[in-house]
């Protein structure tokens, strides 16, 4: 236990009349801290105050306990066994977005994207703390949260994305709070998800527009996933909806023919895809889209803004200022080392990593990539601790799609990645169009092995 816990503990139990003959009269009822005119009760937390002590050991951090984050705790605990890990995390469970749209049409119930972060650490002997991250402080290596502040030898960062509706509403606050609230895009793991599931089961009839981001965003055949099984839903409960996916592409990718044939095919009066559908404007109280590619009315909506890295990049100052010269929105990071440019201390890893090659731009923001990087990271941490230069690793990417529910189906795709003699990172894409049951199999085998690789 943590001295800060213990003299929270000690006023607690002065507050309880537990040590009152060593208090001094008054104090039994409230504690007044140093700054401020009113007292707190002992427990609650300031951020200016010592989250954890210092040990003798060396510390990483990692901030966000998503896909990226979990791994690299347990992959740091296992490889770097002398270092503190401690993972921060503003969610009391994990919460899994991969195969979150099979639960949506409950293919998979919610015990299947979800595990209590406190368990796992437990179980495998990290620290987790659950805490909303408020600023990261790089000049002084310290990482502010709500209940606290933390310092650091090296930071990991996997914040995953934002959205930024920014882009469509500017600073109408209240356009985009209504947008998040009543046609959530459900691409972070929070509330939303179930918002959204409950939007769809109730869902009797009308328009269903998706609207789909920009490139880079995250898991980009995850839309059009979404799509099918909703529209597989539909049709199985004879509901008469009608999906419209606006895409700002001029075409679906990854695995074009494998969603379009299952577009055609099996959702032929369901499903409507217009390309080139880039958003012009969006009316969340009027439920009005106009677009490039024409104006829509919808009944229901997901609406998904384009994607940025998470506000916690933003915060460590790893994205590139406008004018900088370099790509912005994202971590701009080492692409083969994933540290910040400029600070070898601070890794990024997962979604909110940036610009790493000119052949492709951006890895797939995918929870496999997530995973991998985690892995690398860790190795490379545990490199440096062992007074070697680590040799770069890169990641390879792998993703299932279920397209039908009744009977089940998907396709897939593969990526894989080498560093050319030029020094450039190369990537090769291969797409499964063919529709197969045998796929949903091996999905499901790819999760298992993914699950136990990130909690045992
Ligand atoms: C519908 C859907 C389907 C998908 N399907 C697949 C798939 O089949 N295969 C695949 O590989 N990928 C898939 N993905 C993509 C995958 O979810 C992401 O690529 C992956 O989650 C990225 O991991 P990450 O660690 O970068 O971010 P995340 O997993 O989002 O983790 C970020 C974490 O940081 C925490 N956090 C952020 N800010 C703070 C703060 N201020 N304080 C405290 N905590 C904070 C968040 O709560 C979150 O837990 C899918 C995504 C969606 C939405």
């Amino acid at each position: 236990m943590t001295d800060r816990h213990n003299a929270s503990r000690r006023r607690f139990l002065a507050a309880s009349g537990g040590i009152a003959a060593l208090a001094a009269p008054g104090l039994a009822q409230a504690v007044p801290r140093a700054g401020t005119e009113r007292p707190l009760p002992p427990l609650v937390g300031r951020s200016s105050e010592t989250l954890l002590p210092r040990g003798k050991a060396r510390r990483v951090v990692i901030c966000g306990g998503g896909w990226g984050g979990i791994t690299a705790a347990r992959y740091l605990r296992q490889q770097v066994p002398h270092l503190e890990v401690v993972l921060l995390e503003r969610n009391q469970n994990f919460f899994s977005c991969p195969m979150s749209n099979k639960w949506l049409v409950d293919v998979v119930d919610m015990q299947f994207l979800t595990k209590d972060y406190l368990k796992v650490s437990e179980e495998l002997g990290y620290r987790f703390i659950q805490t909303e991250i408020l600023e990261i402080e790089r000049d002084t290596k310290r990482v502010v949260t709500a209940a606290g502040a933390i310092d650091y030898d090296y930071l990991i960062l996997s914040p995953g994305i934002r959205y930024n509706y920014e882009a469509w509403f500017g600073n109408d606050l209240r356009a985009a709070e209504a947008t998040r609230a009543r046609f959530p895009a459900a691409y972070i793991p929070s509330a939303e998800h179930f918002r959204l599931k409950q939007a769809i089961h109730d869902f009797k009839g009308g328009d269903l527009v998706m609207t789909l981001p920009p490139p880079p965003q995250r898991c980009p055949p995850s839309p059009y996933e979404r799509a099918c099984l909703i529209a597989s839903m539909f049709k199985q409960k004879k509901i008469p909806g009608r999906i419209i996916i606006l895409d700002h592409k001029d075409g679906v990718r990854p695995i074009g023919p494998g969603f379009r044939a299952a577009f055609e095919e099996l959702y032929k009066d369901i499903i409507t895809y217009v390309p080139n559908a880039r958003i012009e404007e969006v009316d969340p109280f009027r439920k009005e889209i106009r677009t490039e590619a024409g104006d829509f009315r919808f009944d229901h909506a997901i609406l998904m803004a384009p994607h940025q890295a998470g506000d916690l990049a933003w915060k460590a100052g790893v994205v590139p200022a406008p004018g900088s010269g370099r790509p912005g929105g994202w971590a701009d990071v080492d692409p083969l080392f994933l540290h910040d440019r400029n600070d070898k201390d601070v890794y990024v890893i997962g979604d909110a990593v940036g610009f790493v090659s000119p052949h492709f731009a951006f890895y797939p923001k995918a929870g496999h990539v997530a995973n991998r990087h985690a892995r690398i990271v860790a190795r490379y941490i545990a490199e440096r601790e062992a007074g070697r230069d680590p040799s770069y690793i890169l990641p390879d990417n792998l993703c299932y799609m279920m397209v039908n529910t009744a009977p089940q189906e998907g396709i897939s795709v593969q990526f894989d990645y080498k560093v050319n003699a030029e020094g450039i990172i190369e990537q090769s894409q291969m797409d499964f169009n063919e529709r197969t049951a045998a796929t949903v199999p091996e999905d499901f085998n790819w999760a298992r092995l993914i699950y136990e690789d990130m909690f045992t």
